[in-house]
């Protein structure tokens, strides 16, 4: 039998089971066989029936006394068998299951497991599993006893039945990673593991079988993406840009501030690229407000001081707007020529726009979107950058790519991105981190309140304002929906605008409003002409106005970690205490957690990374949108070490040339391979 056959060969599969197990997503054997138990029952010690604890799983052994089942009413039947292994007598009871008579008889000797309870003066064991087994035949159960998430129609024996005989008939379990790699880091052999995984004897050995296995989804995972980075260095040759020269020093000069050393170590990353062979692939990570927007006008610079152009694309008109104004800041007096387009940019302006892009008058274009359409055509785009890359698809990064010859590439993101995921998700990407931030911040205060403290806020909303802040008002939805009992940004507006605060400008902005209206309106909150700004989480990304001291979050539960701390990455830029103040009424535990976690950290990695644990490896950063192959015995959050192990072994064989075509084929799917393809058109 091999790995690729259906589930159909196993012995006793047929239609309706093999549907069945397609509810679980396995259609192969190998599928089958690398459904891996979700946890194991601990056969192997028994626990003599005197020393039982109450409310424990245990394991016991005994004769059995007595079988009675009794019907205490209709429709109700309850099975008690009560066993003794000569320290005490336990029950075991089944509700409502009469079949389950006929596999107990006075005299049998029986293993189970359950969990025990006293009461009414006796120990039960409700539902345990049962095996009769002869004191000889004991040893041979004592062991871990696997159990699997199950479906409708599949029970837990019949599962373990199907697995092994498929571990049984199956062949083709070769090693498939490198020798070398295999005794440098002792891993246990392929095929014994996956059989251990199963059937595991002990711990120690259950431990060994689930790192090998975790380690080899590892490995390949590194493997394709360190060749899918060699192939992109390989196949193109660089805009090859010379040391910094007298430009880049003159932003330098131009900026109102000294570089954190954050930002000069991220930037000498970039240079060390930039004056390279190979094109530059760096994602800069840096937590809200250390200072990406500098980094990113310093390495425009660079390429423009080389002769080429460079394009800045973000995800919101406000934000492209916000950076277009620094950007004029930075370069003012330079040599420099900036332009911005976005949807909303008026068609002869636009055209304008394209003729001189291309004729290669613009050195620097900002904008959305918009960069990316059919006709935006550049003389010689030398460098891409994408701010809050998180909020763009690979799709989106590879059409603007497309518009230059192998154009350096930096992405910059503010969800700070563990380590673990940087080295998965964009383990094609070099890693530059901002670290610190700029001289003269003080950390936000936040505060997690019920709507008990509502009216002590406000007042103190008050205060700030009549200080001369401003206030940030963020809502989960823009309307008054009917399904769902939702603050919207709307009706808070409103509420606080007419009768919480109607002697101060309250403004209103949502992601429904026109561009226009939109920037109005943010034009009139950093002017400080709106002190109170009710919104949704449009503003989450980038904005920038020092001045603002609150940031008030309604319905706090229906944002995550990462979004609140962006959110409050809003407020805390001026030299003024800011606050952050996350109101909910939910009382779920996972909410209060959240909350909890907001309050006391305010380093964005290390909530980001108590985020991943929180939601767990599977939906953190969209890894699947990235295209990455399926993990089942890797944690990705937890096996840190190992992905570095695995890394590092995954590039020497990679290195050596070693032809990995067929598992990577298997475990990416068609997808990566289409990415292999771009690569080498690239
Ligand atoms: P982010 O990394 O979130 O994009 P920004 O680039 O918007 O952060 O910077 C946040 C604020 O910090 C801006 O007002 C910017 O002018 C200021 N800033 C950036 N670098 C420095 C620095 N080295 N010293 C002082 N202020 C800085
Ligand atoms: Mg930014």
């Amino acid at each position: 039998m091999k790995l690729s056959d259906s589930v159909k060969y196993v012995k006793g599969v047929g239609p309706k089971m093999a549907e069945r197990l397609e509810h679980l997503g396995i259609r192969t054997v190998e599928d089958l066989i690398s459904f891996y138990p979700r946890r194991y029952q601990d056969w192997t010690q028994i626990t003599k029936m005197e020393d039982l604890v109450s409310g424990e799983e245990s394991v016991i052994y005994g004769r059995i006394l007595d079988v009675k089942e009794i019907h205490p009413r209709r429709g109700l039947s309850i099975l008690n068998v009560t066993m003794t292994d000569g320290t005490g007598a336990v029950t075991l009871t089944y509700f409502n299951q009469p079949w389950k008579k006929d596999e107990f008889s006075r005299g049998l000797n029986v293993l189970a497991y359950g969990r025990a309870e006293y009461g009414y003066g006796k120990i039960q064991m409700g539902n345990a599993e049962t095996e009769a087994v002869t004191p000889e035949e004991l040893p041979s159960f004592q062991k871990l006893v696997p159990i699997y998430p199950l479906t409708e129609g599949i029970k837990i024996n019949r599962m373990r039945q199907m697995i092994q005989e498929a571990l049984d008939r199956v062949e083709d379990l070769d090693e498939n990673l490198p020798l070398e790699t295999v005794r440098k880091e002792h891993l246990m052999e392929r095929a014994e593991a996956i059989r251990v995984m199963h059937n595991p004897e002990n711990e120690t050995m259950r431990q060994a079988a689930r790192k090998r296995m975790a380690f080899e989804e590892l490995f390949f995972m590194q493997a394709g993406l360190l060749l899918l980075k060699r192939k992109r260095e390989k196949g193109a040759s660089s805009v090859k840009c010379a040391p910094s020269g007298k430009l880049v020093r003159a932003v330098l000069k131009n900026f109102p501030f000294e570089l954190t050393d954050g930002q000069k170590l991220a930037f000498r990353d970039i240079e060390d690229d930039m004056e390279g062979l190979v094109p530059m692939q760096r994602l800069v990570q840096g937590d809200v407000g250390s200072g990406k927007t500098a980094v990113a006008a310093l390495a425009l610079a660079k390429i423009v001081e080389n002769g080429y152009q460079g394009a800045l694309m973000v995800p919101t008109e406000v934000l492209a707007g916000q950076h277009y104004e620094t950007f004029q800041q930075f370069y003012k007096g330079l040599p420099i020529r900036v332009a911005y387009l976005s949807g909303q940019t008026k068609t002869s302006e636009r055209n304008e726009i394209l003729e001189k892009l291309a004729k290669g008058e613009i050195d620097v274009l900002i904008g959305t979107h918009a960069l990316i359409e059919k006709d935006v055509i550049f003389a010689h785009l030398g460098l891409v950058i994408m701010d809050e890359q998180h909020r763009f698809g690979v799709k989106q990064r590879k059409a603007l790519e497309s518009k230059g010859e192998s154009p350096h590439i930096l992405v910059m993101t503010a969800t700070p991105i563990p380590r673990t995921m940087a080295l998965s998700v964009y383990g094609d990407l070099d890693v530059s981190a901002i670290r610190g931030m700029p001289p003269g911040r003080h950390p936000v205060k936040t505060y997690a309140i019920d709507g008990s403290y509502l009216k002590r806020v406000f007042n103190f909303m008050r205060k700030e304002m009549q200080a001369g802040h401003q206030i940030y008002v963020v809502c989960p939805l823009v309307e008054k929906s009917e399904k769902q009992d939702l603050a919207s940004a709307v009706a808070v507006y409103e509420e606080l605008r007419d009768k919480v605060f109607p002697d101060f400008k309250v403004g209103l902005v949502h992601g429904r409003m026109k561009g226009a209206e939109k920037d109005q309106v943010m034009n009139d909150f950093k002017d400080g002409k709106i002190k109170l700004l009710a919104a949704t989480s449009v503003i989450e990304v980038g904005i920038n106005v020092p001045n603002a001291t609150i940031m008030f979050v309604y319905g706090a539960d229906r944002f995550g970690l990462s979004q609140l701390h962006q959110l409050r990455g809003r407020v805390g830029r001026g030299s003024s205490q800011s606050y952050c103040i996350l109101y909910t009424d939910n009382r779920n535990e996972v909410t209060q957690l959240r909350m909890r976690l907001m309050c006391e950290i305010s380093d964005g990695f290390l909530l980001s990374e108590k985020d991943l644990l929180l939601r767990g490896s599977g939906e953190f950063f969209g890894y699947h949108q990235h295209g990455m192959p399926d993990l089942k015995a890797a944690d990705i959050i937890r096996d840190l070490p190992l992905l570095e192990e695995a890394r590092r072994e995954a590039a020497k064989a990679v290195d050596k040339g070693m032809d990995f075509t067929e598992e990577l084929r298997h475990r990416f799917g068609g997808a990566f391979f289409k990415k292999m393809e771009e690569a080498e058109k690239e």
